[in-house]
């Protein structure tokens, strides 16, 4: 399974959080159990779920491998991005229309 994050330089905060129920509950995993398997806390696991904390890339790898999944971080080169308006954000809508 791969998240291919097409277009955007980051993930959200809830994002990460939803990918973590959808992986664990597919392997239908409790977070109590998943939190064993990965060696982590099970306030850990409730708060990466809730969005109030984000996993590292290597606890989250720990995460997937725990509920039976290969994490693969997948970017792509795509035309360089730059600033049309001027406004520095990747994102802008401006420069999204300008582009
Ligand atoms: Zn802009």
């Amino acid at each position: 399974m791969s998240f291919a994050l097409q277009g955007t330089m980051s993930v959200s905060v809830e994002d990460v959080a939803t990918v973590i129920t959808t992986v664990r509950q597919s392997a239908g995993l409790s977070k109590r159990k998943l939190a064993i398997a990965a060696g982590i806390e099970p306030s850990e696991v409730t708060r990466y779920e809730n969005g109030d904390r984000v996993p590292t890339l290597a606890r989250l790898r720990l995460i997937f491998k725990a509920c039976g999944y290969e994490l693969v971080v997948q970017a792509e080169r795509v035309a360089p991005w730059f600033d049309p308006c001027g406004c520095n954000r990747i994102g802008c809508p401006e420069c999204d229309a300008l582009s």
